[in-house]
């Protein structure tokens, strides 16, 4: 596991963004050097369009949508454009993003036309009747709030079906061996390309959002932690800002962003030790992933049980820190480019 944390804030106009590209089985050696470049590119772009708004003294919601909507935007990571596909073929989205301010939160899950969930998501929360939306009916809220709408082959990139087509034989691969075997609810070879995203802005409020395709080769429906809130997302200024990704179902069961948030605020646990004893419950149910959490004075983590969490942080400095494999995240500057 691997942690940063930093100095509680002491003056100015202090602000911190922090955001996740997914945690899973990512093998240094299989990554290539221009695929590195890519994931850092793409991060270093979202940290920043969170950090213009951050600097301008605007409002942590509207860091995280920048942010987040960057990613959703890339075909790099497993939400928007380059979400993975479900058992059928499709495209379903979930996304959430909560205000610690208020604790008034927006979610949608199984969207399949709306190009930016974490704006349906956030047009949710503003709304304020509800607090998630699924489906076709959310997908209408959001051409309803002027969001755009686009056709689902948007989303289809070459990659993903690979990994589909990879996953369903994999499946029958081992229903063959074992006849009685049920397929695996997933793939230990995951790569958890979630997005999500945490920010403090300088009022003193903090939001956490999240977005993903889910997992591959995912059926019947099948929603996970993202749009929960409490399970994927979580805010309160009272303790922390979360954001996961990883197996969902057992971030799920152990409302693991709310439980962080109540063990931090009830507790009086230290952050990283709130983390870390989430990860150990989720890995006792045979979970993996990792979570990004801020709080209220600056202090921050970032901590996953795989080999690998794409990762990053920006504060008032405006440098873009970031990390894929377990250390420090280094600032961009030093990354080669070579
Ligand atoms: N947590 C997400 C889900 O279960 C997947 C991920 O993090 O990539 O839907």
């Amino acid at each position: 596991m691997t942690a940063h944390t930093q100095e509680t804030l002491t003056s100015g106009a202090p602000f911190r963004l922090l955001i996740h590209g997914g945690a899973g089985a990512v093998q240094r050696d299989k990554l290539s050097a221009e695929r590195e470049l890519a994931y850092h590119l793409s991060m270093a772009q979202s940290l920043m369009a969170g950090h213009a708004i951050l600097a301008a003294g605007g409002n942590s919601a509207d860091a995280v949508i920048a942010a987040i909507a960057v990613m959703e935007d890339s075909p790099l990571f497993n939400a928007g454009r380059g979400a993975v596909f479900t058992h059928t073929g499709r495209i379903e989205l979930d996304a959430s993003i909560m205000d610690g301010a208020t604790r008034m939160a927006g979610a949608v899950a199984g969207v399949t036309t709306t190009r930016n969930p974490i704006r349906a998501a956030h047009a949710v929360m503003i709304q304020g009747d509800h607090v998630l939306l699924i489906g076709a009916g959310a997908d209408q809220f959001a051409a309803e709030q002027g969001l755009e709408i686009v056709d689902t082959s948007y989303f289809h990139t070459q990659h993903r079906w690979d990994q589909l087509q990879k996953a369903i034989a994999k499946n029958r691969l081992m229903l063959d061996h074992d006849n009685d075997a049920a397929p695996p609810p997933y793939d230990s070879d995951q790569k958890h390309g979630t997005v999500g995203a945490v920010a403090l802005d300088c009022h003193g409020n903090l939001v956490a959002g999240t977005s993903t395709g889910g997992l591959t080769n995912k059926r019947f429906g099948r929603v996970g932690d993202s749009p929960i809130i409490g399970a994927g997302t979580y805010a309160d200024n009272r303790s922390v800002a979360v954001s996961a990704t990883g197996t969902g179902e057992m971030f799920i069961r152990t409302c693991a962003a709310f439980h962080i948030a109540e063990q931090v605020r009830l507790q009086r646990l230290p952050l990283l030790q709130a983390v870390d004893q989430t990860l150990a419950e989720i890995a006792a149910i045979g979970g993996e992933g990792g979570l990004i959490v801020l709080d209220a004075h600056g202090n921050h983590a970032m901590r996953f049980n795989t080999s690998a969490m794409y990762r990053g942080l920006i504060t008032e400095d405006g440098v873009a820190r970031i990390g894929i494999f377990p250390g420090a995240e280094e600032p961009m500057s030093t990354i080669s480019t070579a």
